[in-house]
This record gives C-alpha cells, sequence and structure tokens, in this order.
C-alpha cells in the first residue's frame, strides 16, 4: 500500500470485488482527547475477521491533530498500518470535508470492507462515502463474519427485531458496516500500527463552515456489573426494593424498554434494539423475558444471569446462570 498521493475532492471510481484489496479498513474516530471507543472495538473485530482470512487492517483517523493520548491508542490498537489526516479543518465534524478524506482514502486504498462506528459522525459518513462509490451500508450490524468465500457476512435484526437478517454485498465495494459501540468486545492492545500521513494537498473549501461542534460523550466509563429490571416489576414504588440490591452488589441498575414505557426509568438507561448495547462483565437480569430486541443489547455481556419465575422465558435459554424464581424474594435478601 502506499500514502495516498491525489489530491482531495478527486473523481470517485466506482470499483467491484474484482478491483477490490483484501483490506479491512477501520474509521478511527477522535473523541475528546483520545479515540471513541468503539475504534478500538471495530479494530478488534477487523483483527478477528482478518485472522487466518488473507485480508490485511488498516485505519483511517481523521482530525485537527494527534495528539499524544490518541496517537497512543492509534499506534496500540492492533491494525497494521494507519492513515492520518490532519488539519486543523478537520477539528470539528464538516460532513462534506470528511468524507472527502474518507473517499481519497478508500481511492487510495481499494479496501473491500470499511467498517465505521455508528456513532452521529458515523452515521453520517458512511451512507455519504458509500453514494459515490455506489454501494450499500448495513447499519447497526450485531455480528460480522466472512464466509467461505471471503464475503462479508452482516448480521442485524429487521422488521423491528422480529428476526435476524444476514445481509451481503456481492460486487460493490467496499462493504460498508456501521457498528453501535458496545457491540464488539474491545480487544486487547496488539502491536504497533505503522503511521502514515496521507499527502492530500491543499484541502479544498468546503460549502459549510462549522465554528465548533461537539460530540456526544460515548456514555461514560462502562459498568462492570449491570441489575436490569424487565416488565416483571409490579409498580414503581418497588423500584427501591432493586435499587438497593444493586447498590449492595455495586451494580448499575437498567431495564428493559417495558419500564421506559411505563415511564418509570429514562430512556437512557433502556437497554436493547432501541436502547443501549452494552457490555458488562456480569449482567444480572430480574424479571425480563428476553425478547430478541432487548437481547440485542446484550450480546457483549460476559456472563448472564437471569432470573425469571417462568421456566418457558427466552432468557433462560440464553442465560450462562438460568435461575427459576421470584425476584421479589431475591431482592428481599439484600
Ligand atoms: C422496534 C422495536 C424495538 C424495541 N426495542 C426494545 C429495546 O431496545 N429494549 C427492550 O427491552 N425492548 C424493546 N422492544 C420491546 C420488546 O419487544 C419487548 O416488548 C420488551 O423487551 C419486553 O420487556 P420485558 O421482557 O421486560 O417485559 P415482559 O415481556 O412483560 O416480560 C416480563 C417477564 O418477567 C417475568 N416475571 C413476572 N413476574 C415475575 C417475578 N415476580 N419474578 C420473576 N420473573 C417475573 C415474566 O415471566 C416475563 O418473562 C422493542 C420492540 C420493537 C417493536
Amino acid at each position: 500500500m502506499t500514502a495516498c498521493g491525489a489530491p482531495l475532492g478527486g473523481q470517485t471510481i466506482p470499483y467491484t470485488k474484482s478491483g477490490a484489496q483484501k483490506l479491512i479498513l477501520v474509521l478511527l474516530q477522535p473523541h475528546a482527547e483520545g479515540l471513541h471507543p468503539i475504534s478500538r472495538e471495530l479494530a478488534g473485530a477487523a483483527r478477528r475477521l482478518a485472522a487466518g482470512s488473507g485480508f490485511k487492517t488498516a485505519g483511517i483517523f481523521i482530525g485537527g491533530e494527534l495528539i499524544s493520548a490518541a496517537k497512543a491508542q492509534v499506534q496500540d490498537c492492533g491494525l497494521e498500518e494507519v492513515y492520518l489526516y490532519l488539519d486543523e479543518r478537520f477539528r470539528p465534524f464538516i460532513p462534506e470535508l470528511h468524507t472527502g478524506a474518507l473517499l481519497h482514502c478508500v481511492r487510495a486504498l481499494r479496501p473491500g470492507i470499511l467498517l465505521v462506528g455508528a456513532t452521529p459522525e458515523g452515521r453520517c459518513l458512511a451512507p455519504l462515502a458509500a453514494v459515490p462509490l455506489e454501494t450499500g451500508v448495513t447499519a447497526d450490524c450485531t455480528e460480522l463474519a466472512l464466509d467461505a468465500g471471503g464475503l462479508l457476512v452482516q448480521t442485524r435484526p429487521a422488521f423491528g427485531g422480529g428476526l435476524m437478517a444476514r445481509i451481503i454485498t456481492p460486487d460493490a465495494r467496499p462493504q460498508i458496516a456501521t457498528v453501535r459501540y458496545g457491540i464488539f468486545r474491545g480487544g486487547e492492545a496488539a502491536g504497533t500500527a505503522r503511521l502514515i500521513q496521507a499527502e492530500t494537498g491543499p484541502l479544498p473549501l468546503p460549502r459549510i463552515q462549522a465554528e465548533a461542534l461537539t460530540a456526544p460523550s460515548p456514555g461514560g466509563k462502562e459498568a462492570d456489573y449491570v441489575l436490569a429490571l424487565g416488565g416483571g416489576l409490579r409498580t414503581r414504588e418497588d423500584i427501591g426494593l432493586f435499587k438497593k440490591m444493586a447498590h449492595t452488589i455495586g451494580a448499575e441498575l437498567m431495564c428493559s424498554r417495558s419500564l421506559v414505557e411505563r415511564g418509570w426509568f429514562p430512556q437512557s438507561l433502556q437497554i436493547g434494539l432501541s436502547g443501549r448495547c452494552i457490555a458488562p462483565r456480569l449482567l444480572i437480569t430480574m424479571g425480563v423475558s428476553g425478547s430478541v430486541q432487548f437481547m440485542a443489547g446484550v450480546q457483549a455481556a460476559r456472563k448472564l444471569c437471569a432470573l425469571n419465575t417462568d421456566p418457558g422465558a427466552p432468557i433462560l435459554r440464553a442465560a450462562d446462570i438460568p435461575l427459576i424464581c421470584d425476584i421479589y424474594q431475591t431482592a428481599a435478601l439484600f
């Protein structure tokens, strides 16, 4: 691979399977002083896909500068090389300029796969890049795998979570997937990426000027222990019982959508397809049935302990520790 030497804003010529490299390109997104944690999760996913498949891995970082904290994270995220697009004008997120940089890199490297974190910026960039490349985007994937022929199999809930769709892009390239934060466990630090300064020439003037845009926080530090309450909760007043239990075991209290719909919890604490994806070391669910939509948000939990009175509840089949018991009797022990 060579450094990208063509000017930014050149013509984007779509390419197909035959013109693509066996390369997985990951968009590494800046956040605050470092990288957004989704970047590390996607770098880990790229490494796992590449292992034994003949694919190489690379990253692209677009930002105002690479301060030392971010540089260390970029270097040890486990990708083989990272292309740096650094310019003061990349500091605020301006879709037109950032898409230009992403397309510049894609034109030069011709990756077979492009992975983008489903942050607000990533959700904006992926389709903006896909249009001139005449390819598609599979948004909010919950699983990524390579089939025997090296095609990216992109799994995501469809029809409101009623089924899991496995989507492939047979011919157009790159195969673009966005993934929400928390779906893939962040890989351990691995290797030292070669940093390559992209040569773009002067940046074109964007048609829109942005003064300052602040990216929303990825949610602060993720909790190691989460206690999730579900529709089995009888009254709003009962929340106190489970709050006490959560406090005693050092867990963060969250919920399924049924309690948000009852107005007992804010939406920010909802787990699932239309809520948050979480990756705690231990998730304890109490009175949660285990709908497909709820389960879409807990794929990355390391251990799941589920309490439910109904032996047929789907969550008991998925749990590492299934407990057929009454949540009120359990909470009374704390
Ligand atoms: C487009 C779309 C998106 C959605 N997104 C989400 C989402 O992000 N997150 C989400 O959670 N849902 C989501 N849903 C809703 C989802 O389909 C379910 O309705 C919801 O997950 C049900 O929540 P629940 O399992 O907590 O409640 P319920 O279905 O009411 O289940 C309650 C469970 O508690 C058990 N129980 C009752 N009493 C006790 C007791 N005393 N002790 C022990 N167990 C008891 C019952 O056996 C039952 O299994 C979405 C739906 C749609 C259509």
